[in-house]
């Protein structure tokens, strides 16, 4: 399933007001190395370069923007897609 909410928000503890957090690694699907940038927003959280996925609690999976436009699961039993998370196709 993707990230919660509440681990974003513990990912953004001690950071300043407006600091992004990034995180780095490898698709899920394709392998590619890929950089996702989360961002606070007034709505929540708004996350750049790709998708990120929590499937247990402190262990993280990516998705780049190529890959989660063919499947935004992260599996295809899981279907479970938070509101507050938008994707921007920006980076
Ligand atoms: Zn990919």
């Amino acid at each position: 399933m993707f990230v919660k909410v509440e681990t974003l928000n513990k990912m953004f503890e001690g950071t300043y007001n407006g600091t992004p957090v990034i995180r780095n690694g490898k698709c899920h699907d394709c392998g590619c190395e890929l950089t996702i940038v989360i961002k606070r927003t007034t709505g929540g959280f708004r996350l750049q370069g790709g998708a990120l996925y929590e499937p247990q609690m402190g262990r993280f999976s990516f998705k780049c923007e190529a890959c989660f436009h063919i499947n935004e699961n992260l599996n295809d039993t899981d279907n479970n897609i938070p509101l507050e998370i938008e994707l921007s196709a920006s980076i």
